[in-house]
């Protein structure tokens, strides 16, 4: 990696602003001269790195710059004064938030530590590129890892899975979480690594023809009737196929193992294309998702349909739009593509009204000072496995697991969890402390002139929006 690949690939999106991040290279470099990485490297290849993995984001002017300068404060000699007067006083904003954050290390429980965890979460509220910054820093550190010991290495995967793995999937960058995931497995639990790597370097060999007859059929039915395509093929990533295989599935009935992915102009040509599909390969139809009317609660749209393809071979398709796909890739940080320029204000402003998480941490944040309990409640309710259930409007829900009807109740509305005297899931009378199960239905049955939430309740519900709510209310 050189700073020409860096400048060039800036050239493709941003044309007028290569000279200040040119200009931020030569600084870093001259700042960190003299200073190696453990790979004996010099130590600017690795905020060069960092930055390079945001351009492929087309990561804006401040952000690279910021990226660039990343470890600055840290390691030389130079203040944040000294950023803001030889860039501005956004890069240094930005420099400073990733540097405030950097001594994290959420194994160890110190409260220094703590707080520390909670600064870099509370980071997306002050400005979420701060923490984009992060998860391509930490990326970078973990595709270079092997020179660490191997203390080091779990201690850093097991973090990765722990905090950045869930950051990267509540902001829609599933690029960053998928090789996340997989290095920090390749580090955790090595053989399995290998195996699943082998298993799937196999299958991949093995379901070629099918997937590229497949891609071929449909090439031909989309062309005559004339829509402007592009199909790529996909198999599942390493981590992706431990967890189902974790979950007792055999690797042949994984719906999701080999995909293809259908990208198309717009809404009317993917369903357009999804009935293309069905007339060429018979479907599963309980492996049918519209993602497009029901987003997922990152954003994420397409429509799934798992098909059985030549040979019987379960293929998953992805039909989506060319900009669905962008979000797919790189999620919120897909608005730097959309909004050139200004995109840090639209980022702030999607991150408030569009991503669930986004409202649950800052409740979670108002309702605990202590910053171990504020760690600890972040940990078992959002960094958590999750449910995810329908509201009868069709949308979808994002909770934690284990979470009951009571939940659902209080994060649709406070006035409907007050109210409720009842719940139906998938049309049938549930006790309050029903768990949801992925998938369910939900609608709440309430009366105005019911007696309010019980004191009881606060067992059934495991959100603290919840048990806030049930404690204020008995409070009055
Ligand atoms: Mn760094």
């Amino acid at each position: 990696m050189r700073i020409q690949n860096l400048l060039e690939l800036v050239k493709s999106y941003n044309e007028t602003e290569v000279e200040i991040v040119k200009k931020a290279y030569d600084y870093a470099a001259y700042l960190h001269e003299g200073q190696t990485r453990q790979s004996g490297e010099p130590y600017i290849i690795h905020p060069l790195n960092v930055a390079y993995i945001l351009a492929e984001m087309h990561a804006d002017r401040d952000t690279l710059c910021a990226a660039l300068l990343h470890d600055t404060l840290e390691d030389t000699n130079i203040t944040k004064e000294d950023i803001a007067q030889n860039f501005n006083k956004t890069i240094a904003n930005l420099v400073d938030g990733v540097t405030k954050i950097s001594k994290l290390n959420t194994s160890s429980k110190t409260d220094l530590n703590m707080a520390n965890t909670r600064k870099i979460i509370l980071g997306l509220t002050t400005d979420v590129r701060i923490i984009i910054i992060k998860l391509a820093d930490r990326l970078h550190n973990m595709r270079t890892l092997q020179y660490k010991t191997e203390f080091k290495q779990k201690e850093n995967a097991l973090e990765t899975m722990e905090i950045f793995v869930p950051l990267a999937y509540y902001l829609g960058a599933y690029r960053i979480k998928q090789e996340l995931e997989d290095l920090a497995l390749q580090y955790l639990k090595p053989d399995v690594y290998q195996d699943i790597k082998e298993q799937k370097l196999k299958i991949e060999d093995s379901s070629k023809d099918c997937l590229q007859e497949m891609m071929g059929s449909l090439d031909e039915v989309l062309l005559k009737e004339e829509i402007k395509h592009e199909i790529k093929a996909r198999t599942k990533n390493i981590y992706g196929i431990y967890k189902s295989l974790e979950k007792g599935q055999k690797l042949a009935d994984i719906h999701d193992l080999l995909a293809l992915k259908i990208m198309v102009e717009n809404i009317k040509e993917c369903y357009v294309t999804l009935g293309l599909v069905h007339s060429l390969y018979h479907p599963i139809n309980s492996r049918f998702k519209d993602y497009i009317v029901s987003p997922k609660t990152n954003m994420y749209a397409s429509l799934h349909t798992t098909v059985f393809g030549p040979n019987e071979k379960l293929v998953q398709t992805q039909i989506r739009t060319f900009d669905m796909d962008k979000i797919a890739s790189f999620g919120l940080t897909t608005y730097w593509d959309l909004n050139k320029g200004e995109a840090r204000g639209k980022m702030q402003e999607a991150l408030k009204e569009k991503y669930q998480f986004f409202k649950s941490l800052q409740d979670i944040n108002k309702m605990f000072t202590d910053n171990k309990e504020f760690v600890n409640q972040i940990k078992q309710e959002l960094f958590t496995d999750k449910v995810y259930v329908y509201t009868t409007k069709g949308e979808i829900l994002e909770l934690p697991k284990g979470a009951t009807v009571v939940d659902f109740a209080y994060k649709i509305h406070t006035f409907i969890g007050n109210t409720m005297i009842g719940a139906l899931v998938n049309n049938e009378l549930v006790p309050l402390n029903y768990v949801l199960q992925n998938k369910d239905c939900v609608r709440i049955l309430t009366d105005e002139l019911s007696f309010g939430p019980k004191d009881s309740w606060l067992e059934y519900a495991k959100t603290s929006n919840a048990r806030k709510k049930i404690r204020e209310f008995n409070r009055r």
